[in-house]
């Protein structure tokens, strides 16, 4: 990936007659950024209104029969045409000017704000910005050794798109000095109960945070066993574990690796308060089974979402299918947002007024504390980023289950140990993550990394083994968990990644 200003000169290049014979290098270097995916071209917003003037100069010397008036509608469609093609980088307010430049010192501001290159002809930026300034004869040949990287989420292009809009609903938030709950956060909570047709939808500080309030509203008390999935992030039963409640695992089942629901009569106790399911890699559990044992039993069931948000169960929401789903917006996940952030959803008015208090200290009314709550808000900044991303959510949910189903596609071709994911089909999954499983799990991920192509493991341990949980001595084994996590190994998973780059991959894992 790389970021590029383009200085006037080039475009000028490109968009006059004689320019474009003079200076061919110019011409290969713009429509290399427009071709290339990984290269990311910026225009500089010092340089709209010189390329303007320079432009009438140009011109008139090129058609000297020309009005002004046809001048002007010919500049106008080529600007249009350039601000289609970049991104405006706009002169940071921490500018360092020089003064015996004015106009280049703005474009090397620019530039460094964003941390690109600039592309140029211009001899004295060239001599004077060293680091910063290339010709286009450089930059044609830097991207062309440069090997197109897959990037495992690729948060970077997501923002290039989205920068203009995040930039304005940030200001919003920097210009009212408002960052603390607000308008912000009351559009994103109605958007987010729209999106899931949810009855309440509360924003709070993160997706572990979520389960803490979830937890506290439903009133777990020490010494309360929650029955959950050893095969999931730590934040799963270390808040359980918080509340001085009991985490007690039982075993995943073998297709969706999700909790495996025949297993959970056998672990009801009379200290049983709870199910907690995870949607791991955004597949739903078996919610039916769960909820069924849930109401036989008496029990509470949450719904740990972090991993799954948007994803159906029997054609509704997961929180249609749960007392409390949680969410998580950490920068990684399906709906991320640009720092910590969650939300808890919920179809039941008692724990939404609950938690809207919870999650400010437990607070009634102003320096009136009804519970014990927490700081767990979400930040107003953050709120500002979800608001341009939440309406192209559903469109990135398709674009994930296009990318997992050709990945699919590609890799059941092949015959040996390898096992694909599995969906079932009364359900979808946002696919957080696209993980696959074999016995060779260590060296096809050395095979790819090889290859640049970067993988994770989710997770390498299951919970019931990590140290901080042997306090519980578990003694029965939980046979898949301890299987799996030695097979388990994600490949790059994002809306963006293309048909290439899965070619590309599929092959280094089948070869
Ligand atoms: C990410 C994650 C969490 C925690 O979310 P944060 O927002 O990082 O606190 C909890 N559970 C699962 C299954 C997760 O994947």
């Amino acid at each position: 990936m790389k970021k590029i200003l383009f200085d006037i000169n080039i475009v000028l290049d490109y968009y006059s007659i004689t320019r474009r014979k003079k200076y061919p290098e110019s011409i290969k270097a713009y429509e290399l950024a427009l071709e290339r995916d990984d290269v990311y071209p910026y225009i500089s917003t010092s340089a709209i209104s010189n390329i303007e003037f320079l432009k009438h100069g140009v011109l008139k010397r090129e058609k000297p029969e020309f009005t002004f008036k046809e001048r002007k509608i010919i500049i106008i469609e080529m600007i249009k045409e350039i601000l289609k093609y970049f991104k405006l980088a706009s002169t940071p307010s921490y500018i360092v000017f020089d003064y015996d430049d004015i106009e280049n010192s703005q474009i090397i501001a620019s530039a460094n704000a964003i941390d690109a290159q600039v592309v140029t002809r211009d001899k004295a930026m060239l001599a004077k910005y060293q680091n910063v300034a290339i010709t286009p004869q450089i930059f044609l040949a830097q991207v062309k050794k440069q090997t197109q990287k897959i990037d495992f989420a690729n948060l970077k292009k997501q923002y290039y798109d989205l920068q203009p809009q995040i930039a304005k609903q940030m200001d919003d938030v920097l210009n009212a000095t408002s960052f603390i709950m607000g308008d912000k956060i009351i559009q994103l909570e109605s958007e987010l109960q729209e999106f899931t047709q949810a009855k309440h939808a509360i924003t709070c500080s993160s997706g572990t945070d979520a389960l803490l309030l979830a937890m506290m509203a439903m009133d777990v008390r020490p010494g309360d066993e929650i029955i959950t999935t050893p095969f999931t992030f730590i934040a799963t039963a270390e808040t359980i574990a918080l509340m001085k409640a009991i985490p007690v695992f039982i075993d995943i089942e073998e297709d969706t690796l999700n909790i495996d629901a025949t297993k959970i009569v056998a672990a009801i106790t009379d200290k049983t308060k709870a199910i907690m399911p995870v949607s791991i890699y955004g597949q739903p559990s078996d919610m039916d089974e769960i909820n069924g044992i849930a109401k036989k039993y008496n029990l509470k069931v949450i719904i740990d979402g972090a991993q799954s948000f948007g994803a159906t169960y029997k054609k509704q929401m997961e929180v249609h299918h749960c007392d409390i789903y949680t969410t998580s917006f950490f920068p990684a996940k399906p709906l991320g947002c640009y720092g910590d952030g969650g939300a808890v959803f919920t179809n039941n008015d008692d724990y939404a007024e609950k938690i809207k208090k919870l999650r400010i200290h437990g607070q009634s009314k102003r320096y009136h504390h009804q519970y014990i709550g927490m700081g767990g808000r979400f930040d107003t900044l953050q709120a500002a980023v979800l608001l341009v991303k939440l309406p192209l959510y559903a469109k990135e949910i398709t674009l994930r289950q296009n990318v997992a189903e050709s990945y699919c596609k590609k890799l059941s071709v092949q015959t040996s140990s390898l096992i694909i994911p599995m969906i079932k089909n009364d359900r979808t999954s946002v696919w957080a993550q696209y993980t696959i499983r074999t016995p060779e799990r260590d060296n096809l991920q050395e095979k790819l990394k090889q290859h640049g192509i970067p993988t994770a493991i989710h997770y390498p341990m299951p919970l019931h083994q990590q140290k901080c949980f042997q306090y519980l001595n578990q003694k029965t084994s939980l046979k898949i968990a301890e299987k799996v996590v030695k097979e388990v190994v994600s490949l790059p998973m994002n809306p963006y990644v293309t048909e290439t780059e899965q070619e590309r991959i599929a092959h280094v894992i089948c070869q």
